[in-house]
């Protein structure tokens, strides 16, 4: 065959890159068809959040049976964001501060203490891309616990949690964390303050857990504690976000996990002044931000196989920003979203 004509450098240097081209097409082919084969297994758009809101549209509106008190709900968000504890980060001036008032305000409500003086401390490894390949920051967290016991149920529990920490300051601007999470742990607080007037079924123990923002860190380490073994607890309902939405909108997530929940749910929402919505639970790709069963402390309940019910609003401008303020909350939709959130608790405690 050969006439004895060898290929030019160039020619051999064409011939190298097309050879390397095709391969690299190859590859490149064969990864987006697995990455879209893997996307389509799952089918978030079952969550029809349009069709749900359609349904809820004609809904005949009623009070919800608990209703919080509106003044002290307030008061504590404005206190919590404000700049006395700048910001609350795990492990700083502000954050202890905060701690101390929450548990002045346990005590003034007559909250038993789960643990001596409330506190359970814990201490983890904050890491940082610096410390990437290295120990990390040791940082030390206080998760504060009470507990109502239960009158004909003590020894299965409920925990209604909320973290209290939120991220400090960073670059002279304070991060005052209003709706993040200041509003959860007001709700948890109107919650106790409920409970102790009306003495529930079940044990109920309310968690104000510390390091949220970094890791779950203390939601993981009541969780591992033993300090509440696990397979007492019947439900954990998990307050996050409760104090603003552009379209009035409240999601309550883990029932995708949990079908059966949606028995305790569908009544007050059939009944509630906002919209709530199922979703934010079937899994996802992990690239997706909107699959939310670990985007909070629930998700340490749901690992340990607790079953779980997250109540918080859509991600909205001033999410992890300093415009997170008392005066950027939304008081009545705030007010409405808590006394969903303490019907849902008489609810679960209702039921069997
Ligand atoms: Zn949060």
């Amino acid at each position: 065959m050969s006439i004895g004509m060898t290929p030019s450098r160039a020619q051999r240097w064409r011939a190298g890159l097309w050879r390397r081209l095709k391969r690299l097409l190859i590859v490149g082919t064969i990864a987006v068809v697995a990455g879209w084969l893997y996307a389509a297994s799952f089918s978030p758009e079952r969550e029809d959040w349009d069709g749900q809101r359609a349904a809820l549209a004609n809904r005949t509106m009623r009070p919800l049976p608990v209703r919080p008190d509106r003044d002290s709900l307030l008061a504590d968000v404005r206190e919590l964001a404000s700049e006395k504890y700048a910001g609350r980060r795990v492990d700083s001036d502000g954050g202890r501060l905060a701690a101390d008032y929450l548990v002045g305000r346990l005590q003034a409500l007559g909250i038993a203490p789960l643990v001596p003086g409330y506190r359970q401390p814990f201490s983890f490894q904050r890491k940082r891309i610096r410390q990437f390949w290295t120990g990390g920051i040791d940082t030390h967290g206080v998760n504060l616990l009470g507990v109502v016991r239960g009158q004909s149920r003590p020894d299965d529990y409920l925990v209604v949690s909320a973290h209290y920490d939120h991220l400090g300051e960073h670059n002279g601007a304070i991060y005052p964390g209003a709706d993040d999470n200041a509003s959860g742990v007001a709700t948890l607080l109107a919650a106790a303050a409920h409970f102790k007037a009306h003495p529930p079924a079940h044990s109920i123990v309310f968690a104000l857990f510390d390091g949220e923002e970094t890791g779950m860190a203390g939601a993981r380490h009541f969780v591992d504690s033993g300090v509440l073994s696990m397979a007492k607890v019947r439900l954990n309902l998990n307050f996050d976000m409760l104090s603003r939405s552009s379209d009035g909108v409240l999601f309550a997530t883990g029932t995708w996990q949990h079908p059966e929940l949606k028995a305790l749910v569908d009544p007050l929402r059939a009944q509630a002044p906002i919209v709530v919505l199922y979703g934010h639970d079937q899994p996802r790709p992990f690239w997706d931000s909107e699959d939310w069963v670990h985007a909070s402390d629930h998700g340490c309940f749901h690992d340990a196989g607790v079953p779980f019910l997250y109540l918080g609003v859509p991600d909205h401008a001033d999410y992890h920003r300093p415009g997170d303020t008392f005066d950027a909350i939304d008081a009545d939709f705030f007010v409405d979203c808590a006394a969903f959130a303490l019907s849902l608790v008489a609810a679960a405690d209702a039921a069997e």
